[in-house]
């Protein structure tokens, strides 16, 4: 057990809050689950720290889809706010922090709670969500198998290969979700060569068979709560992933247009109920370029105008999925500082964001001015799904339901 696990659960058991310790995987007494026949739920990470001024400003944004075509669909909130309602401030008085894996978890649970992290060194920020997720909340009270509850990653951002299930002593591992990304297609690429014996059509010499359990350990290793078993269907996918791009790594589209994809071809032959696209490329801009900013909302434009087109052309979708649209942080708009696009200092435009609400359940055409905050979207999609969510903010978004 690691330390920072350590100090969770003496914090926990400390504050009363539980009568036992939060054991990953053990037995929960429940209902029988339900079968669901709700709406699917897409959400999409418009992620990496969009500002609202190059997404929705339809005279500045780049993003036209989003700003000109789906904002009619459905109920805008142009006003949105990390931390808005102040909930979020530590005893310390700090407000919260306006990050990627920060304000990913703010989404999917509806709380600014002080969030656990496991392992440490070369990886920080390895969060885990300390209040349910939506997966859990989800296919805890409704039968909905792993692989139709999937986050779909950046290949660079391990650090969210962490957010299948929460610490939360009522829920946990038994609803987690699935992950698709590049990191857990050579997972499986490198169990597979060691099965195997053979890469490229020639027997693996003694030395690279080392080399491949080498990295497929690296890889292994960076979750290390509970044991690691892989879900066959995902397996299945993968197989046919390999199939078609090959071993290389050089064929598939790379950054946010490969989570498109694989959120595409997941829909095709996963049928999520439940699918998160975090999306990620504008954080590029850390590195100085702005045209890297610009170009990555593009695309995701882009990546949001295949996914929406799929659904509707899809039995399993069209009509029956809700959609929401929400940056994980917002940036600078500071033009004047020696770094500008930064996310990190707390500057009122990086807690600015917004979210677009569309699809089922969700009335056509409305923009709302007043102020609202990222916390209350998980359990305004709890209600529009037909489930709890207890530990939530409570405070829904009335304007999205119709
Ligand atoms: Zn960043």
């Amino acid at each position: 057990m690691d330390t920072n696990r350590r100090i969770f659960i003496q914090s926990t058991v400390a504050a009363g809050a539980a009568a036992s310790l939060p054991l990953v995987g053990q037995e929960k007494a429940r209902d029988p689950k339900a079968d669901y026949s709700g709406p699917n739920l897409i959400i999409i990470r418009f992620g990496g720290g969009a500002r609202r001024l190059e997404s929705i400003d339809k005279k500045h944004t780049h993003a036209p889809f989003l700003a000109h075509e789906l904002s009619r669909r459905g109920v805008l909130f142009n006003s949105m706010e990390i931390d808005h309602f102040d909930s979020g401030r530590a005893a310390n008085g700090k407000p919260v922090d306006t990050s990627h894996g920060q304000g990913t978890i703010y989404i999917m649970t509806g709380s600014y709670k002080k969030l656990s992290t496991v392992g440490s060194g070369a990886l920080d920020e390895r969060f885990v969500p300390s209040t349910p997720t939506l997966f859990e909340y989800f296919r805890s009270k409704y039968k909905v198998d792993e692989h139709q509850a999937l986050i779909i990653n950046s290949e660079d951002r391990k650090q969210e290969e962490f957010l299948t299930y929460s610490n939360h002593v009522r829920f946990g591992i038994d609803d987690k979700c699935q992950i698709l990304s590049l990191y857990r297609f050579k997972r499986y690429l490198f169990s597979k060569l060691l099965d195997e014996g053979r890469r490229e059509g020639r027997e693996i010499t003694a030395k690279e068979r080392r080399q491949i359990q080498q990295q497929y350990d690296r890889l292994a290793a960076i979750d290390r709560r509970g044991k690691l078993t892989e879900n066959p269907r995902l397996m299945e996918f993968w197989a046919r992933w390999r199939h078609h791009y090959g071993d290389s790594g050089l064929k598939n589209p790379r950054g946010d247009r490969l989570l498109t994809e694989l959120a595409l071809r997941s829909m095709r032959e996963l049928q999520p109920r439940m699918m998160m696209v975090n999306y990620t490329d504008c954080d590029y801009v850390h590195w100085g370029i702005r045209s890297h900013y610009f170009n990555a909302l593009g695309i995701m434009d882009q990546g949001i105008r295949q996914i929406v087109a799929a659904a509707e052309a899809d039995e399993f979708y069209r009509d029956n999925t809700l959609f929401v649209v929400v940056p994980d942080c917002g940036r600078d708009n500071d033009l004047l500082a020696d770094i500008p696009f930064q996310h990190h200092f707390n500057t009122r435009s990086a807690h600015r964001i917004f979210a677009l609400f569309f699809g089922k359940g969700v009335p056509a055409g409305d923009v709302f001015d007043r102020g609202c905050d990222q916390i209350q979207i998980a359990g305004t999609v709890g209600r529009l799904m037909g489930f709890d969510t207890d530990e939530a903010e409570s405070r829904v978004l009335e304007e999205a339901i119709e």
